[in-house]
Formats: C-alpha cells, sequence, structure tokens
C-alpha cells in the first residue's frame, strides 16, 4: 500500500500526524458474507496536516480499483435529503446560468443533478467511473461516459473547451492526484467558465470531531480557506463560498477557470494555517463507544439506521459491532449485505426489536426519527453528542 508524504494540494513535505486510527477495512466495502466467513482487508488509516496550506488528509492510498468499482453501493437517488440537496442545486445553478448552458458534471453517480437539469434545458454531460451507477444515470436519460475524469477522457471525447460549467458535489474529496483533475477541468471549460465544487466542510469534521467521515476513499478534508488555496493552485479564480446543509455541513465554492499562466516553481507561501490538534479524537471515540455500550445494557441488542460508509467506520472506530443485531438501510444495492468487518447483517427496515436504535445515519436524524420513533421505546444518536429523539 502506498503512503503519501507530500501534501497533495501544495507538494509540501511537511505532513504532520493528527491521528493514528490503526488498521481499518475499506468504508465503501459491503461485503456479501460476514467477517466471521471471510474477513476484511483492513489497511492503515492516518489523518495527518499540512503545516505549509493546512490541508487535512489521509496519507495512505488504496488501491485505486478497490474504491470505485462495478459494484459501487451509493446510490444518491435513494436517500430523500441528497435528492433535496440535488434539487435545491439544480434550482441555485438555474439562477446563475444562462439559458441552454453546457454544463458537465464528474462524479455524477446516478444522475440526480444532471436529470433536472436536463429538464430545466441545460444541455448536460456526465462522467462517473462505476458502471452500475452510470446505467442508472442513463436510465434516466443522461448522457454518461464511465470513466474516471482526466484529461485523455476530455480529449478522447472531444469535451474540449465545451462546457459553461464544471461542477462535481463530494468528489473532490476522493481523488489522489488533484492536479491532474484540475488540469482536466481546465481543458473542459470554454475561456472563463465557471467550476463549482461542493465538498464536506472540514470545520464539521473539526468542530465536531466527527471521526467516522474519516476513511480511506476520503482522501482530503477542505475548509473554506484550504479550498480556495486548491483550486488557485490548479489555475482558477475564486469567486465565492458558501455553506450548504450538505451532510452535517458542506461548502460550495465557485470559481473561474483563470487565464493567466500557472505560476510554477516552489510550494507556495501561506501566511495562515489553521493547526488541528488530534488529542479529541481519541476522547470522542471512547465517549460514542460508552454510549453504545450503556445503551445495549439497558435495551439488549440494538438496532441501527442508516448503513453508509460512515456508519461502517463509526461501527468499526468505536468497537461496538457486538452491539448490534442488525443496521436498517433503504438502499437496496446495500441490503442483505454486511457492515464491513463485522457479522452485523444490513437489512429493509422492519421492527421486530422495539427496544433500541442508534441512527447511524445522524446527520439525516431529524427525517429517519420521525419515520421510525414510534417503533421503539428509545430512539438515539451519539454524534456529535448523544441525544433522544
Ligand atoms: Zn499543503
Amino acid at each position: 500500500m502506498k503512503k503519501r508524504t507530500d501534501c497533495r494540494v501544495c507538494g509540501s513535505n511537511d505532513l504532520r500526524i493528527i491521528y493514528d486510527f490503526g488498521q481499518q477495512p475499506l468504508a465503501g466495502e459491503f461485503p456479501s458474507e460476514p467477517e466471521s466467513i471471510r474477513q476484511a482487508r483492513r489497511l492503515p488509516l492516518e489523518l495527518a496536516q499540512c503545516d505549509v496550506c493546512g490541508l487535512l488528509q489521509v496519507i495512505n492510498l488504496p488501491p485505486i480499483e478497490d474504491v470505485f468499482h462495478d459494484n459501487y453501493r451509493y446510490s444518491s437517488s435513494t436517500v430523500p435529503a441528497l435528492v433535496n440537496h440535488f434539487t435545491a442545486y439544480a434550482g441555485w445553478l438555474a439562477e446563475r446560468l444562462p439559458r441552454g448552458a453546457s454544463i458537465l458534471e464528474f462524479g455524477c453517480n446516478d444522475g440526480v443533478l444532471l436529470s433536472q437539469l436536463i429538464k430545466m434545458g441545460f444541455s448536460c454531460v456526465g462522467v462517473d467511473a462505476s458502471d452500475n451507477v452510470t446505467e442508472l444515470a442513463r436510465a434516466k436519460g443522461v448522457e454518461v461516459h464511465t470513466a474516471f475524469m482526466n484529461e485523455t477522457l476530455v480529449k478522447e471525447k472531444n469535451l474540449e473547451r465545451k462546457f459553461d460549467l464544471v461542477t462535481c458535489s463530494n468528489v473532490l474529496a476522493h481523488i489522489d492526484d488533484l492536479h491532474s483533475v484540475l488540469k482536466s477541468v481546465r481543458l473542459a471549460l470554454k475561456p472563463n467558465g465557471l467550476f463549482m465544487i461542493e465538498v464536506h466542510a472540514a470545520d464539521a469534521l473539526v468542530r465536531d470531531m466527527q471521526f467516522e467521515t474519516v476513511y480511506h476513499e476520503h482522501q482530503s478534508y477542505y475548509t473554506k480557506l484550504t479550498l480556495r488555496r486548491m483550486i488557485e493552485s490548479g489555475g482558477f479564480a475564486f469567486e465565492e463560498c458558501v455553506n450548504t446543509p450538505m451532510h452535517g455541513g458542506g461548502l460550495r465554492l465557485v470559481c473561474r477557470r483563470a487565464d493567466s499562466k500557472l505560476k510554477g516553481g516552489g510550494a507556495p507561501k501561506y501566511n495562515r494555517t489553521e493547526r488541528v490538534d488530534g488529542l479529541r479524537f481519541a476522547a470522542v471515540i471512547e465517549r460514542c463507544a460508552d454510549d453504545i455500550r450503556r445503551a445495549a445494557d439497558q435495551y439488549g441488542p440494538l438496532d441501527g439506521y442508516g448503513a453508509a460508509g460512515r456508519a461502517q467506520m463509526f461501527v468499526n472506530m468505536t468497537r461496538t459491532a457486538d452491539c448490534f443485531v442488525q443496521v436498517f438501510d433503504d438502499s437496496p444495492l446495500r441490503q442483505g449485505r454486511y457492515i464491513v468487518g463485522t457479522d452485523v447483517p444490513i437489512r429493509p427496515f422492519s421492527n421486530k426489536n422495539g427496544k433500541a436504535v442508534i441512527i447511524l445515519a445522524w446527520n439525516y436524524a431529524p427525517s429517519i426519527a420521525d419515520r421510525i420513533r414510534d417503533h421503539y421505546q428509545e430512539t438515539l444518536t451519539v454524534l456529535p453528542q448523544r441525544t433522544v429523539w
């Protein structure tokens, strides 16, 4: 397994380890067999911060084919809160773009955004590396290339200088070779074209110690400051950055393809970084594990709700798999599988337990709690703090 020794934004070697999570399974793996039959692969997981530009990053690199494979089990349209988010984003874009503008989205998943933009009269092309979700997007009438976003793709498919807007949501965090992607975006954009980026805000990771958002597939964690430094390092001119409620705290950055040549040579000098202290991670993980164990002591084996990647990391990092009977999930792509590294099955919701449920998808807790709390004696979240719903 490869390990980075230099910052993926500024190239500096001043990477400081903030927290070592030890050996952890991949968050995107949803095994068809339980851990007791076939053991999940575990890889070192270390969170570091660059002392020059401030970027928070995972330095351990899993093989890319293990991350975005044919059976990528994440279909955005199965998550109502994501559908709402992308509906709002489509409306936001429609207010800012001329009628009929050309849009490229990479990491377009099942076309949840593009299918709406097409209905609004925009001319859209999608790119996504996973076969099964691009099939879903095509079924919605979206033109999609099943590939990684890079210069070769842009040239081969004649996408050069074609687009008024390139956008990506929750994609850049997953990319190791950022500068290659930024080059391909520049190539695909018309002169002065817009690039809009949505990411999970690192502010929430830092403020709320959202440790379960740290995993191998999630390589970079941006604040407004480091996101701006990232796009400027790739030859884009910053316009604005706004907060979004996505995933418990997100950022949407707007920038333009800058026409000036990229400045080369040496690491850039920055006069401010936001230093993150890693000590609190251990304390928060321990507190969450205690909350889960206390609930299991009181009510017996627990149900979980929401089997996303972060839920898988939560169960592994807190070592609480033995407290759960099952985790419910609405996505048919995950049902029938297991929480990675454990024997805990993922099932469609059917309440037979009735005692206590932990909403692992805590960022969607209000809407989930409304649907399920009547079936339980206690409905709980433990992040960002212990809350009874
Ligand atoms: Zn850096």
